[in-house]
């Protein structure tokens, strides 16, 4: 007994944990051989924490608010494949826009699986255990999970590309901009971009990223963004009149 306990994971229990508005749940298991903590996600079991053998769990939380895009990346790309539509739950919902095309929302309410948020091809497919108002929330989150993965990726090539490196970023619900940049070199970004077509999202980051070099809208702003962005003035005026129908308040 004392030698096998001493080599496998001991089990401590499954635990939920809200990863902004999505619940998801883990298994938490003490490894006594591991140095180090390691998160695992597999299709059967879903996501494990081992963690080493003095590692006080009060760390959780914060570990994974840290590695949340991972978990959510990671989570979604196996949950294409395990995610079970029952016809008799499922509706047929509505089209939302995203990256300038749209998806078809499939939702359904099954208490025995986890919540979750899973885009599969074009179709949006979400298990909830809420009302439809709630609804709203879940899907509000997990735009703003995809605006971060994708401008935050988006930001790091352009960065390589521009000669340029920026403090911090942000994804916030800003109801007028599109994005802005501090004199501090701090970026921040309107989550609602993730509704639009993938140069439009260049654009902006590029536009912001050419503030770190020049902080105004002289015609050396404009040459910068020119040279990196070409079709800069066409995408501005894409989002000045498509900027009202940029919503997903109808729902
Ligand atoms: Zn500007």
């Amino acid at each position: 007994m004392f030698n096998r306990s001493c080599h496998q994971p001991v089990l401590i229990g499954k635990y939920n944990a809200m990863l902004d508005n999505i619940a998801i749940c883990y298994s938490l298991k003490r490894s006594y051989k591991a140095k180090y903590i390691r998160l695992e996600i597999h299709r059967q079991s879903g996501l494990t924490i081992f963690i080493p053998r003095f590692y006080k769990i009060s760390g959780l939380p914060d570990l994974i608010q840290k590695k949340k895009l991972w978990i959510i990346k990671k989570l979604n790309e196996i949950n294409v494949n395990c995610i079970k539509i029952s016809k008799k739950e499922t509706q047929d919902g509505l089209d939302l826009p995203y990256l300038g095309k749209s998806l078809k929302l499939k939702t359904q309410s099954n208490r025995e699986l986890p919540e979750s948020i899973v885009l599969a091809g074009s179709t949006l497919i979400i298990n909830h255990h809420r009302s439809n108002n709630g609804l709203v929330r879940v899907i509000e989150a997990w735009y703003r999970q995809q605006a971060e993965i994708l401008i935050k990726k988006r930001a790091e090539e352009l960065c390589n590309d521009m000669d340029v490196t920026y403090n911090r970023l942000t994804i916030r619900k800003a109801r007028t901009r599109w994005g802005s940049c501090s004199q501090k070199g701090n970026l921040n970004f309107n989550w609602k971009l993730i509704l639009v077509p993938e140069p439009i999202i260049d654009y902006i980051v590029i536009h912001e990223l050419a503030h770190l070099k020049e902080m105004n809208h002289s015609q050396r702003f404009w040459n910068l963004v020119a040279k990196y962005c070409p079709q800069w003035l066409q995408h501005k005026k894409w989002l000045e009149e498509h900027e009202a129908d940029l919503t997903i308040s109808n729902l």
